[in-house]
């Protein structure tokens, strides 16, 4: 029968990296939005000290946790004149869908059928799970059925943690330096907050936070928060004629006059954009309405928030009495351009997914990663595959098959970046540090 790893390197690297995965899932580092200290949780410190114990197990010496939550360790070249290449992912997990006492279950030789789970009545079915009955043979890991599993992003993690374990008791294979950091809150865009660009001294970086297998990304949404904030004028009801602006019904009708029949989440795929209203909160006094803004186009995005900012102008304009406020946050950029001046970081990561056996398919993301922002900060950062899937939900599942796959790519992205062509690319680029 033949094996369903991409090759024996991932299936030499699979139990090893399934002992490390079902461990750190077991742990909850779930990201709070109200942050008041990075990281927003204790969990996230309690990964941490146990990335840094076997880090410093596996060779990497300077392996520290810093004050942040951050990190950060260093495998040294067994090459000359290489880039250093830095491989980041996040130990947060979505506060979406519970992320205690998660008890992973590994369905071995996956049947192509439904996977009923113990708890919730969580059920996988093939016919709606997109991806899932493509991995007939693989060996499936989910959740119990009660939490998200977490694979979003300790799969990344651990098949980090495994490839350069590998690396480091393989000194006969090629690898420039490798920087290695894991970043918390991720999940609530804060991952590459305090992520210290200088410090780590790497030419690129890859996060490993992707999902299906071969696929890279090196393209996101560039992404905006926009809050309005309405007064009027209260009163008691019972006297309000001619007197009450009620609030709270000026932000239903801003919602209700933006477009519901497109530009929204449920009716956009693939590159088209959006806005989002997805809080409202307030009384007849001060009402707000915040919305997430969205597009790969940094001048759509600029058309949708305009269109936000004409309907609520339009709606309280019409009610001299009433006050409006536009509040435009910026969150992230999409990392395209950031990445065009340097095309051999996404050739060297194509050239790896090949080596592994696997066709390279560059996809777009409908989100943001750590990497938007460290793109944007100098650190060209593009996505790749994890071999997990329906992240953020009690659904959540990886194939270990992927999972070892994208672990066996990272040992050949390593190698990629010995070689001549890619080394010398890096160095006209000129962007970054080298080391022996
Ligand atoms: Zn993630």
């Amino acid at each position: 029968m033949p094996s369903s790893f991409s090759s024996p390197l991932a299936e030499a690297l699979a139990p090893g990296l399934l002992e490390r995965f079902e461990r750190y899932v077991r742990i909850e580092s779930t990201a709070a939005r109200s942050r008041t200290g990075s990281p927003s949780t204790p969990g996230q410190l309690e990964m941490g000290r146990l990335l840094v114990d076997e880090l410093l197990a596996a060779g990497l010496q300077d392996a520290f946790l810093d004050d942040n939550g951050y990190v950060v360790a260093t495998l040294p070249a067994t090459v000359e004149d290489a880039p250093v290449i830095g491989l980041v992912a996040h130990v947060d997990t979505s506060p979406d869908a519970p992320g205690g006492g998660v008890e992973p279950l590994v369905h071995r030789d996956y049947d192509g059928g439904v996977i009923q789970l113990p708890r919730g009545d969580t059920v996988l079915d093939p016919a709606t799970v997109s991806g899932l009955a493509a991995k007939a043979g693989h060996d499936i890991v989910t959740s119990s059925g009660d939490t998200l599993l977490g694979a979003d992003d300790k799969a990344g993690v651990a098949e980090i943690m495994t490839a350069v374990a590998h690396l480091a008791a393989h000194p006969e294979l090629p690898r420039p330096t490798l920087r290695i950091c894991f970043t918390p809150d991720e999940e609530i865009g804060e991952g590459a907050t305090l992520f210290d660009v200088a410090r780590f001294g790497a030419f690129c970086a890859y996060t490993m936070d992707g999902s299906e297998a071969g696929e890279l990304q090196d393209e996101t949404f560039t992404a905006a928060e926009v809050t309005l904030t309405i007064d009027g004028v209260d009163i008691h009801p019972g006297f309000a004629k001619g007197i009450l602006v009620n609030a709270a019904r000026l932000a239903a009708r801003i919602v209700a006059a933006l477009p519901s029949d497109r530009l929204t989440p449920e009716t956009t795929e693939e590159r088209e954009g959006y806005i989002h209203p997805y809080a409202l909160g307030g009384d007849a006094q001060r009402s707000t309405v915040t919305m997430i803004v969205r597009d790969f186009d940094d001048d759509l995005l600029q058309q949708h928030i305009d269109l936000i900012r004409s309907t609520a102008e339009e709606v309280v304009g019409a009610e001299p009495r009433a006050r409006l406020e536009v509040d435009v946050h910026h969150q992230y950029p999409n990392m395209k351009a950031h990445l065009a001046p340097f095309p051999e970081v996404v050739e060297a990561a194509e050239r790896a997914i090949a080596a592994e056996g696997l066709e390279p398919r560059r996809t777009v993301i409908r989100g943001g990663t750590d990497g938007s922002r460290l793109s944007a900060m100098g650190l060209p950062t593009p996505n790749i595959f994890t071999g997990g899937h329906e992240f953020h939900s009690v659904r959540e599942w990886a194939s270990l098959q992927d999972m070892a796959s994208a672990a066996a790519v990272i040992v050949r992205l390593a190698e990629a970046w010995t070689q001549d062509d890619l080394r010398s690319a890096a160095a006209r680029s000129g962007a970054g540090a080298t080391a022996a």
